[in-house]
């Protein structure tokens, strides 16, 4: 009935609200998100890029990893990044998080779902969508995890459910300007598993905002792997 509702609503609410490009605003035409100079600012990461943590090479396509991989051994089998971190996709995901505009959770798990089609997914058959989590203080400034609108809207487009698997325990403060040893360490102890939630041997599909050194998704895989779970892969968003 409601959605019927909103069906006979929304051609009205178009009239009165016609669609604007989520990152410059300009008019654009209705079922778009992004106007095209905007869109052309929205770079897809795809091969030759690292087969784990998804950082782009220039040069030879083919199954390979980077340097940093190499040595790193993560706790997730691979993470699957779909756009690079700038323009456009800066700004929506800065203002997803920093301005509450949740709304723009809906156009960016549109972009995060096309992932789903890398075939470093396509064989996974995960069990599980689960939401790194955030600090509570930091949840309760915000007012929500950005990591759980996008995982929500990840399930809308491909059915596993969210499981909140993941709390946080320690506030670990701003990881910008640590190196990526200290924020290993810094990170070591601050995921806990949730009460309640159980991973045993299932397949996980960790899902975040924004992958920078990986330190965070290897943290989660770490604690998810140690309570039982099968294997994990992630995917995020965007890649910085
Ligand atoms: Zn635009
Ligand atoms: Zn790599």
């Amino acid at each position: 009935m409601a959605k019927a509702f909103a069906a006979l609503l929304e051609p009205a609410l178009s009239l009165l609200y016609p669609a604007h490009c989520a990152h410059c605003g300009v008019r654009i035409a209705e079922g778009l998100d992004f106007c095209g100079p905007c869109a052309g600012t929205i770079e897809s990461i795809r091969e030759p890029r690292c087969e784990i943590c998804s950082e782009p090479f220039d040069g030879l396509a083919g199954k390979l990893s980077c340097p940093n991989c190499r040595g790193a051994a993560f706790h997730f089998e691979a993470a699957v990044c779909v756009v690079r971190s700038r323009a456009a996709i800066r700004d929506l995901v800065h203002r997803l998080k920093y301005g509450r505009e949740i709304w723009l959770g809906r156009i960016l798990g549109k972009i995060l779902a096309q992932g789903l089609a890398d075939p470093r997914l396509e064989d996974f058959g995960a069990d599980a969508l689960v939401p790194v989590p955030l600090h509570p203080r930091r949840q309760r400034e915000r007012g929500f995890n950005q990591s759980a609108v996008l995982a929500a809207e990840l399930s809308r487009h491909c059915g596993t459910k969210v499981l909140d698997a993941l709390a946080r325990r320690r506030y670990t403060g701003t990881q910008t300007r640590l190196t990526r040893g200290a924020r290993r360490q810094n990170l070591r102890n601050a995921f806990a598993p949730r009460k309640n939630a159980n991973v045993s041997d299932m397949n996980i599909l960790l899902v975040d905002d924004v992958l920078t050194t990986g330190a965070t998704l290897d943290a989660c895989a770490a604690v998810l792997l140690e309570n039982g779970a099968a294997s994990v892969r992630a995917i995020t968003l965007a890649r910085g």
